[in-house]
């Protein structure tokens, strides 16, 4: 291994893998400098994946375990590493990639400091660059996330999963927290764009509630404020998204022009494929009055007025029920939509069925 702190994190980024994976790069390494202090990158570096002890981590590094602990605490702090709660209730300590991990918990405190900033831009500086290198935006082979439709959209009479409502996630969960979404708040510190949607939509349930909580990245809500949350970015037209599992610890509340899972989907052929809810929209051309709000509102731009009626592309469409909720004739329902599999049941089965659908990539591409 190299002597640098940063060539190291560099090539154990670049394992830990994900869209945004370490490349050595000139901006990996700005951004690498100002996020990590020469110790925390060792340290990240030298981290194990999977959750491990203060004293598992400090043997492997062969490092005192007292020094150890306060550079582990300062950098879960800052969301260079996570954390999570082992069988005793000691902390445990893993290691995250950028995306989902390290970009996501720089923004969602909402606050916009000259450091914050600095990150921001260094951050796209690099997403860019290595987009550039890697010839755009990542190809999805299997969907990392999925949309969870607008509730009230659903005809009356579907067959509705709980996984599809996020309704009863506020019902079954506790704690819930609201954090600053990370998307929207990097671009404004980026490059001062703003679309004009609510910034503080971004929820977490339970264990994940508790972690934001307790690293003061967002704050505790009361059930009757999530569903008030949940109704102002459903108002805003803004795409509830969250992981591609049936449960689930956060929900991202999205618009198409900032939000890293719509934009990704977006850049597939066939966006519908890459980011469903598992619903289409039907619309009733006896209440439609071709007043063109759907088209507008829809974040897939899978709506296109060239009739009276709109025309829904399937290949685009996430089933996200915007275009529903807005419509003023309540002319559109959300059906279920055919051949759509259920959402893989926990992390470790999403995580199954990545590896099994890349593998199954490589092999089309060598034969
Ligand atoms: S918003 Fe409703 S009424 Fe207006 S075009 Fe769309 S379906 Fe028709
Ligand atoms: S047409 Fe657009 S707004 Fe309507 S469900 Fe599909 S993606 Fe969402």
């Amino acid at each position: 291994m190299s002597e640098d702190p940063y060539k190291e994190l560099c090539q154990a980024m670049a394992q830990r893998g994900g869209p945004y994976p370490g490349m050595d790069i000139p901006e990996f390494y700005a951004l690498a400098k100002e996020l990590f202090l020469p110790d925390e990158a060792k340290v990240c570096a030298s981290m194990p994946r999977r959750p491990s002890s203060l004293s598992q981590i400090a043997s492997q590094m062969g490092w005192e375990e007292r020094s150890l602990g306060e550079i582990l605490e300062a950098m879960a702090d800052k969301g260079l590493c996570g954390t999570a709660k082992g069988p005793q209730g000691e902390t445990l300590y893993m290691a995250l990639p950028f995306v989902p991990g390290i970009f996501e918990y720089q923004f969602m405190r909402g606050t916009a400091t000259e450091r914050d900033k600095r990150i921001a831009r260094l951050i796209r500086d690099y997403k860019k660059a290595v987009e550039k290198r890697r010839g755009g935006l990542p190809k999805i082979t299997f969907p990392l996330n999925r949309v969870i439709p607008v509730e009230k959209t659903i005809q009356a009479g579907t067959r509705v999963h709980t996984y599809q409502q996020v309704s009863s996630y506020i019902d079954r969960y506790e704690p819930i927290s609201v954090s600053t979404c990370f998307c929207r708040h990097e671009a404004k510190l980026s490059e001062g764009s703003d679309c004009g949607k609510p910034n503080q939509v971004c929820m977490q349930f339970g264990d994940g509630a508790r972690y934001v909580i307790e690293r003061r990245m967002g704050r505790e809500v009361t059930k009757k404020e999530a569903r008030e949350i949940l109704k102002r970015a459903e108002e805003a037209g803004l795409v509830h998204a969250s992981i591609n599992t049936q449960e689930i610890d956060f929900l991202c509340n999205c618009c198409p022009c900032h939000c890293m899972i719509l934009k990704m989907a977006l850049a597939q052929p066939r966006p519908a494929l890459a980011l469903q809810s598992g619903f289409e929209p039907r619309i009733d051309p006896d209440k439609c009055v071709s007043c063109g709000t759907c088209v507008e509102r829809c974040p897939a731009k899978a709506l296109a007025l060239s009739q009276d009626v709109p025309e829904v592309d399937r290949d685009r469409c996430f089933g996200c029920g915007v275009c529903s909720s807005g419509c003023p004739s309540e002319a559109i329902e959300l059906v279920e939509r055919e051949g759509i599999s259920p959402p893989p049941p926990d992390k470790r089965a999403l995580k199954d069925a990545l590896v099994k659908a890349s593998s199954h990539q490589k092999e089309g591409q060598k034969g």
